[in-house]
């Protein structure tokens, strides 16, 4: 799991409330909050 201000590393997120897909290609990139529902947890 991942959550928002953290630097999970590279690869592809799902939003735990809407599914939305975030890609982070750098494994400095801080996770953003959901792009469609701001929500902050991710799997
Ligand atoms: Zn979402």
């Amino acid at each position: 799991m991942a959550t928002t201000g953290e630097k999970p590393g590279k690869g592809t997120y799902g939003c735990r409330n809407c599914g939305q897909s975030v890609t982070l290609d750098d494994h400095s990139d801080k996770m953003p909050p959901c792009p469609r529902c701001a929500h902050t947890e991710f799997n």
